[in-house]
């Protein structure tokens, strides 16, 4: 996302050239912070941003005095320590998400999804051979949006997510991704197909309506 903070600044003289000695650090209320500067022929103002990095790049329009930048960012403290800390507090709740609950283990979130990979094609196959259905391939992906679907082709795709569920629930998800297979909508008739192979399928659906989200 891109954050910065803007100002319109006087330009500077177009006759002097500004060739001052930019530092590689800018002191900002008692702290160094790193500093690019950077001219930008298209730049209208004078833009300061915070880098992935951790420092400060301040971009200069063309002809634009770098000294009046360099004041403009000794200005933005508030701003600086404020976008600082948010970008840590975001990296921190980054790391944590990395690990998840895992059958009563923190777990590392690469572990889980080797864990799906490795659980559920099988448990996919074994669900259509019990009912008849003839998958050809199994795919488990990172979706944010779907806990499964179905191709024409014969493919089934499940979220790798459902090795976190009650195995009820990840049964009919399975379940409801075959049944699609014998009727690719949610008619009348597809959600026969899914109470006979899966009685407690309104369960199911309950507990995904409840905690579904907490998932993603
Ligand atoms: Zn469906």
């Amino acid at each position: 996302m891109a954050f910065g903070f803007q100002i319109r600044l006087p330009w500077g003289d177009p006759r002097t050239p500004r060739r001052a000695a930019v530092p590689a650090t800018i002191d900002v209320d008692g702290r160094a912070w790193p500093l690019t500067v950077v001219r930008h022929h298209k730049a209208r103002r004078y833009v300061l941003r915070m880098t992935d990095a951790g420092g400060l790049r301040l971009t200069v329009p063309r002809r634009a005095s770098v000294e009046a930048g360099l004041r403009f960012v000794r200005t933005q403290g508030v701003w600086i320590t404020r976008e600082h800390t948010r970008r840590q507090t975001h990296a921190t709740t980054k790391a944590a998400g990395a690990a998840v609950m895992f059958r009563g283990v923190e777990t590392p979130m690469a572990t889980v999804r080797a864990i799906a990979a490795d659980e559920l094609p099988p448990r996919c196959l074994e669900l259509a051979a019990l009912h008849g259905q003839t998958v050809r391939r199994v795919s488990i992906r990172n979706q944010r949006s779907r806990w499964g679907s179905c191709s024409s082709t014969g493919t089934i795709a499940l979220n790798w997510r459902l090795v976190l569920m009650p195995a009820f629930v990840s049964d009919y998800i399975m379940l409801h991704e075959l049944m699609h297979m014998r009727q690719p909508n949610h008619s009348r008739a597809f959600w026969r197909e899914v109470a006979i192979v899966c009685p407690d399928w309104r369960e199911a659906e309950r507990w995904l309506k409840t905690h579904g989200r907490e998932l993603l």
